[in-house]
């Protein structure tokens, strides 16, 4: 591959062009309307412009993507994250286009896609599972039987969810028949699929999580952890590798696991599985992202291992020369999430002119990012406008770091998640590696609050207007 075309925006588009450039690869951005001025088209050797600011009518539009790719001589495509990323249509597309996508097969992208599909096709393998059921539930009087037996507080999740979205928690059995229709009703219009399923609801949990290598040759190894339990609406916000929950033996066994849930659909390429632990440390298998993952940077940090590359590498049908017992951490590293989102109002989206944006420097910093000063933040996409990384010899050194990292990180003109970073790290519940996914609800001031998508869109709207018209509206005295 001598060009690729990258399907994506934002920090992820800039992160994978770099790499691509090193590799001596030249890089073909695609852009909406509102991105005509973005890092990614400045960064890339070409850009494409792809229509308007709805990915629905642009980034999520196959067949432009497609023709972006031919009419610029681009031999591959990678999807990044969200977007096409997760679709088995397109992996198709692409290759009965003669191009190379760079991400697994369609049969492991479908397979991992449904969680219970995923479930199924571990099974043989011998992988723990959330207590639950192992198909979809139609019947809401199957259901409430099925929830007594097991047992109470318990999650309906949807098969096709992603992204922290379509799951319901139900605390007790009167709750079940309301939380139900609306955890089907939801799913069918988020992801277009009604597939709901019951997991028992664990109760102070851990999201620990694999990175997968493998090649299209059969072989595979595990990347380490990342510990992401700092989360807010079921969503990462901070995370670090490796846990401090892990000790040498368990680390082995559940990146055994890891290899085994990626050999259960043939995966090929950067994959990650992700486990659910309990207080007990007992852990299972929650579902598995079939692309690279957001936080990602955590473990190039500790392993030195440039992910995309690897990517790219196995995409051209290389074969991966890293064995299992090459594969070590050094030191610590930790990612804050920043995204353009108010912690004090429940974490509502926050827009706006990035009127300064400074970078924080020196050694052991790392931001990933697709804005500079002046940007504006769009409202169309995901909140995140970059990445905080941080590496230290050890885990106090790193939160050392981040601390000075953020102190250094100057933004203005939006809210932001960088305060929230402070907090987070400088909690003795964080410090002492002992919090679990409710950090959040239990220390944050404001807590972790479901936000209704209406919310958050009402947000929006209104702070577009409020910009819009601040200077014409006369607001009362006092
Ligand atoms: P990660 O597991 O890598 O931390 P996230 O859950 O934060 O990923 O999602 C990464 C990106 O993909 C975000 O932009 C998120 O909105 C999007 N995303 C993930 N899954 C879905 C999905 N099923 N539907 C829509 N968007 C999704
Ligand atoms: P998504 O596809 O949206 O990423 P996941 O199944 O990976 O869905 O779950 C996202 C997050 O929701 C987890 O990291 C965890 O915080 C929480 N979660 C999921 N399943 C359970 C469960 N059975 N018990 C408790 N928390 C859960
Ligand atoms: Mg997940």
């Amino acid at each position: 591959m001598k060009k690729i075309l990258i399907a994506n925006r934002g920090e992820i588009a800039v992160r994978i062009m770099r790499t691509a450039q090193r590799m001596g690869i030249k890089t073909v951005a695609v852009y909406s309307d509102a991105d005509k001025n973005a890092m990614h088209v400045k960064v890339a050797d070409e850009a494409v412009h792809i229509g308007p600011a709805p990915s629905s009518e642009s980034y999520l539009v196959q067949e432009k993507i497609i023709n972006a790719a031919k009419v610029t001589g681009a031999e591959g495509i990678h999807p990044g994250y969200g977007f096409l990323s997760e679709n088995e249509s397109f992996a198709s597309l692409v290759k009965a286009n003669n191009l190379i996508f760079i991400g697994p097969s369609e049969h492991a992208i479908k397979v991992m896609g449904s969680k219970l599909a995923a479930k199924a096709a571990v099974k043989a393998y011998d992988i723990p599972l959330v207590p639950g059921t192992d198909h979809a539930i139609n019947d809401l009087e199957e259901g409430k039987s099925i929830a007594k037996e097991v047992g109470f507080p318990l999650l309906i999740k949807a098969s096709a969810g992603g992204g922290g979205k379509g799951m319901k928690l139900v605390n007790e059995v009167s709750e079940f028949e309301e939380q139900f229709r609306a955890a089907k009703s939801e799913a069918m219009s988020a992801f277009g699929d009604d597939a709901v399923f019951i997991e028992r609801y664990i109760e102070s949990p851990r999201h620990i999580e694999f990175q997968v290598l493998f090649d299209q040759h059969g072989h595979g190894v595990h990347v380490l952890e990342r510990e992401c339990s700092v989360q807010r609406r079921h969503q990462k916000v901070v995370e670090e590798s490796p846990s401090v929950k892990l000790d040498e033996n368990l680390r082995q066994k559940m990146g055994a696991d890891a290899v085994k849930v990626a050999q259960s659909c043939n995966y090929e390429g950067a994959g990650t599985v992700e486990f659910i632990m309990d207080a007990t440390g007992k852990y299972y298998f929650l579902e598995m992202n079939t692309r690279l993952q957001v936080e990602h940077p955590v473990t190039e940090e500790i392993t030195g291992i440039d992910l995309v590359e690897w990517q790219i590498r196995i995409a051209r049908g290389e074969a991966l020369h890293l064995q299992q017992t090459d594969i070590k951490g050094r030191g610590h590293a930790i990612e804050l999430r920043i995204y353009a989102e108010d912690p004090d109002n429940n974490f509502l989206p926050s827009i706006g002119t990035l009127s300064t944006f400074k970078l924080p420097q020196g050694d052991g910093i790392r931001v990933d990012t697709g804005f500079e000063e002046g940007d504006e933040v769009p409202i169309y996409y995901d909140p995140m406008i970059a990445k905080l990384i941080v590496y230290g010899h050890n885990r106090e050194a790193a939160i050392q770091r981040m601390h000075y990292a953020i102190n250094n990180f100057k933004i203005e003109g939006i809210q932001s998640t960088l305060d929230f970073g402070h907090f987070t790290l400088a909690h003795p519940e964080f410090i002492s590696g002992q919090y679990d996914t409710h950090f959040v609800k239990n220390f944050w001031k404001q807590g972790d609050n479901e936000i209704s998508e209406l919310e958050q869109v009402a947000a929006l709207v209104a702070k577009r207007h409020w910009l819009r018209y601040k200077d014409r509206i006369k607001l009362p005295e006092g």
